[in-house]
């Protein structure tokens, strides 16, 4: 059997996680050694319809959009959501807060109302196509994306962190920037980054999204004990979750 073929994809975003590929350098030509890459704008100006894997990352922001991710998923054995615009909609999701025509004039002022500038509310890939694998973070961390095509390679389940960034902070002994009035999301947020943004004195925006089970009960103690509102902590939330709303605990 050959080589599993791969095409990547970009939607709305900055292709800042198709540069972090770019950035794995050396490690890259692994990867072209275990894989065929048949497709990708970024890096090549090959293309083809025929691929096992596809990496797909941005938003689904537009009707044409949907349709062109359906169209991928179709001839993909396996789906890749690749960063948070493509995992859960990421910045753009900042979108759906306000009345779209609002925005488009916003954006783009006497423009607006022509055709090629049409808009809708911002999806995930998920939201649109099933998703097999997903690889979090605004950018992704290279290190997780390799980590997940090897599994795939391999035939194994890729062990991705259930547990919030805190569990990953604490265990590098940082202290918590709420000691000094940040909001941090690290309580609801998937770990996986190694505590990046707290290890440097920044608070946790959530880019890789929320866990499954955040525990906001103790999230709203935390709040309390620093004096703040459930309000402060929603505002927050909006950058990488509008439109979230914890649904098990
Ligand atoms: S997740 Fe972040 S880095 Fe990646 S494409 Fe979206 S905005 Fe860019
Ligand atoms: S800084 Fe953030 S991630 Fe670290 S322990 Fe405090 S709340 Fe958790
Ligand atoms: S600490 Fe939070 S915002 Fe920073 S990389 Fe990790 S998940 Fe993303």
């Amino acid at each position: 059997m050959g080589k599993p073929r791969v095409a990547i994809f970009d939607f709305a975003c900055c292709e800042g996680c198709q540069l972090q590929i770019v950035n794995l350098e050396e490690e890259i030509l692994d990867l072209t050694g275990a894989f065929d890459v048949v497709e990708w704008r970024e890096a090549m100006s090959e293309q083809s319809d025929e691929y096992d894997i596809a990496i797909v990352e941005g938003s689904i922001t537009r009707p044409e959009d949907e349709e062109r991710v359906k169209n991928i998923r179709r001839r993909a054995k396996i789906l890749i959501a690749l960063g948070a615009c493509a995992t859960i909609g990421g910045i753009n999701k900042l979108k759906n807060n306000f009345e779209l025509g609002e925005v488009k004039e916003y954006v783009y002022g006497k423009d607006s109302e022509k055709p090629h500038l049409d808009t809708a509310k911002t999806k995930a890939v998920g939201e649109v196509v099933k998703v097999d694998y997903k690889v979090h973070g605004c950018p992704i961390d290279r290190d997780e994306f390799t980590y997940i095509l090897r599994c795939i390679l391999l035939g194994k389940e890729p062990e991705i962190p259930e547990w919030p960034v805190c569990v990953e902070c604490k265990a590098k002994g940082n202290v918590c920037v709420w000691e000094y009035g940040q909001v941090c999301l690290g309580p609801i947020t998937r770990a996986g980054c190694g505590a990046r943004c707290p290890s440097s004195g920044f608070r946790c925006y959530g880019c890789r999204g929320y866990i499954d089970n955040p525990n906001v009960e103790a999230a709203k103690e935390v709040i309390e004990k620093y004096n703040l509102d459930i309000k402060d902590l929603k505002a927050k939330m909006k950058l990488f979750g509008s439109g979230y709303e914890p649904t098990k605990k």
